[in-house]
């Protein structure tokens, strides 16, 4: 849509140390030296692992760059006995924009369900982040043929608690499993059926200016090659990448899909 600006975020999931993460922003600054993303044609954000935000902070505040940041989860609880867990406060103080929730990877190895989903993108809200909600079906579901209801009904739920404004301002990441990491990327017409289907949805649960506000990104073995396809469907306002990510050339020629 003309109203909702692209984001493209990178993934860098568990990949690179904080002296590698500034050596990758650096060059990702230089790619997108022309500064569009200034004028906001289209939005960047990097979502480094935790470790690297705070060296991403200094450079990004340093040399004033448009890019954005974020991490790659947030803990459901403010502050307390929870080991190894990392807040909103936390991530909000390093200046991150923006927090994926419920990728694929944390559904499947730590089992995290659409309640703790919602609970954590409630969390990012409230700590003035912008959650990333990832939802997608696995190959199975998929060669069945109930790829839509499976995704608008994990829509639903990883959205349960949310009030309809809380929603407005949050960004959903149509992430097909089968999709990820593999090289295999959905058709543009597959991934627009799917995104489709999820602003439908948002329209059935929050009304149609929420529906219309919602930015919905595909994900899923994007490259600088397949982008342009993907963002020509009208539902799909941004990419969530991973591999492709991690090299500044690539993630710049996704960046500048236009
Ligand atoms: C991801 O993990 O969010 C992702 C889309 O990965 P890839 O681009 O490597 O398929």
């Amino acid at each position: 849509s003309t109203t909702r600006t692209p984001l493209m975020a990178g993934n860098w999931k568990m990949n690179l140390n904080h002296q590698e993460a500034v050596v990758l922003v650096q060059k990702l600054a230089w790619t997108l030296s022309d500064k569009r993303h200034d004028y906001g044609l289209v939005e960047v954000a990097v979502l480094p692992p935790f470790t690297d935000i705070r060296s991403v902070q200094t450079l990004v505040d340093g040399d004033r760059l448009s890019i954005k940041y974020g991490a790659q989860d947030i803990s459901v609880h403010p502050s307390g006995a929870y080991t190894g867990e990392i807040s909103g406060a936390m991530l909000a103080k390093l200046g991150c924009s923006y927090v994926t929730v419920g990728h694929s990877e944390r559904r499947q190895y730590h089992a995290e369900t659409d309640e703790l989903v919602s609970a954590k993108a409630k969390a990012a809200l409230e700590a003035g982040i912008t959650p990333i909600v990832c939802v997608g079906e696995g190959l199975a579901i998929r060669q069945e043929g109930t790829h839509v209801p499976y995704n608008t009904s994990q829509v639903v739920g990883s959205l349960a608690g949310l009030s309809a404004e809380q929603v407005a301002g949050l960004v959903i990441a149509y992430e097909p499993v089968w999709a990820i990491g593999t090289g295999e990327v959905a058709t543009p017409d597959d991934a627009q059926e799917v995104c489709a289907a999820i602003r439908g949805q948002l329209k059935e649960s929050y009304g149609a200016d929420v529906a219309d506000a919602v930015r919905i990104q595909y994900g899923g073995s994007v490259k600088a090659a397949n982008v342009a396809g993907i963002m020509a469907q009208p539902d799909i306002d941004g990419c969530l990448v991973g591999g492709a990510s991690l090299e500044a050339d690539e993630f710049g020629g996704i960046c500048r899909f236009y």
